[in-house]
């Protein structure tokens, strides 16, 4: 909406020239190459930043740390290099939904709104759930999304993993750490995992792998899981395993219920965009893994940071009427 004077305003008090949803490596990154250019940029995080390498124990394959680092230590480095450059972070601050106001974005949160000229979107995606009697009533009690965060409780314990990918691979060996067996459930008669982690994995005497079967059902006493039914994916077969702990990577999903009506998104709920990694609404970028065809990994994520920030900051400055290239 324009005043009298023609300038920009918005029913929210402030406008920025940029908001950024989402704190991991792409947003944080995008806010890093916003700050740095003396944009006024303000990141919204709905936790504390950082994304998912804050929840990952060891990052081994994001260039210049030979020998690996620490997820949570990655993601501490990034959210300091961002604040040093003036990044403004709010954190437990969720968008709940969007609108647009003429050239402006308005975000909207549990305690306001804020307005800006555009926005990117880098809300990660989360664990999928495995959708079988028994995931609910234990989650918290023996099943769990995270190995890096709850892995400890198992010490000396038999513990499942269900899934194949990368993400349960990587898993089912940090908990080999602390567990006595790790039983890997995969539906498949191979792993998707890379072939590096598959080397690792196949050659552990901790691990065993039971192919082709997929849970039934996690049974436990009322109080805590004691147990997995797998069923077998080529014949009628069922049998019962005894477990303490139950770790499911069976996928992912988007977090885009905030913009999910308002723009774009494929038939999984990831966000559509263009070379620019502008949406179907102008001005809104994605980056990261909430974004259709992101490879899902950090380097990945701030490289669309990147792309996002610098394309957010071109069509700010055209928008301002301010022409520096
Ligand atoms: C177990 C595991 C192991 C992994 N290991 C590796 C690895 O070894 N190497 C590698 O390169 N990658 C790894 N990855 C993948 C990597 O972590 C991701 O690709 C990367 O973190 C994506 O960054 P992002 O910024 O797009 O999303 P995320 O890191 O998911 O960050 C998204 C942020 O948005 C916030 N958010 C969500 N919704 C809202 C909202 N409505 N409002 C405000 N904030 C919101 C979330 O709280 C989160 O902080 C691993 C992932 C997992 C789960």
């Amino acid at each position: 909406m324009r005043d009298a004077g023609g300038e920009i305003t918005s029913k929210a008090q402030k406008v920025h020239d940029v908001i950024i949803v989402g704190g991991g490596p792409a947003g944080l990154t995008a806010g890093l190459y916003l700050a740095r250019a003396r944009m006024d940029v303000v990141l919204w995080e709905k936790d504390m930043p950082g994304g998912a390498p804050a929840l990952t124990e060891r990052i081994e394959n994001y260039p210049g740390f030979p020998g690996g680092i620490p997820g949570i230590e990655l993601a501490e480095r990034m959210r300091q290099q961002a604040e040093e450059f003036g990044l403004a972070i709010k954190p437990f601050c969720p968008m709940r939904s969007m609108r647009r106001e003429d050239d402006l974005l308005v975000v909207m949160g549990e305690e306001g709104e804020e307005a800006a000229r555009a926005v990117i979107l880098a809300m990660g995606m989360r664990p999928a759930q495995l959708g079988v009697p028994g995931e609910k009533e234990y989650h918290g009690r023996g099943v769990s999304y995270c190995a890096t965060c709850d892995g400890a409780f198992f010490r000396d314990a038999v513990v499942a993993v269900v899934g194949g990918g990368n993400s349960a691979v990587e898993e089912a060996l940090f908990l080999t750490r602390f567990a006595s067996r790790v039983v890997i459930v995969h539906r498949r008669d191979r792993l998707r995992a890379s072939r590096i982690l598959q080397e690792r994995v196949l050659r552990n005497p901790k691990v065993e792998i039971r192919w082709n079967r997929v849970v039934k059902e996690i049974r436990g006493d009322g109080k805590r899981v004691h147990s997995l039914v797998l069923a077998s994916t080529e014949s009628e077969e069922l049998e019962e395993i005894p477990v303490q702990g139950v770790f499911l990577y069976v996928g992912n999903i988007p977090n885009t219920e905030a913009v999910r009506g308002f723009l774009e998104l494929d038939e999984r709920g990831f966000i559509v965009t263009d070379e620019q990694l502008m949406t179907n609404v102008r001005g809104v970028f994605a980056a990261g893994d909430v974004r259709k065809g992101s490879v899902w990994q950090v380097a990945g994520a701030v490289g669309d940071g990147v792309r996002a920030a610098l394309n957010a900051q071109y069509y700010v400055e055209e928008l301002k009427g301010i022409a520096y290239r």
